[in-house]
């Protein structure tokens, strides 16, 4: 079995370290290094903000 490389989800580039995941409140993304991981964060503040308490 082999596991496919996911795209970095801010750049697209093949991700071949794991490590640099966030959950978001759309589901788990990945990315290749640490610089997109932020960058993804600043662009998209409203998918890790925490959900309203039940
Ligand atoms: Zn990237």
């Amino acid at each position: 079995m082999s596991t496919p490389k996911l795209p970095c989800d801010l750049c697209q580039q093949p991700v071949k370290i794991q490590g640099f995941s966030l959950k978001s409140i759309t589901g788990v993304k990945v990315f290749c290094c640490e610089g997109c991981k932020s960058i993804y964060q600043l662009l998209n503040p409203a998918q890790f903000s925490n959900p309203q308490p039940l």
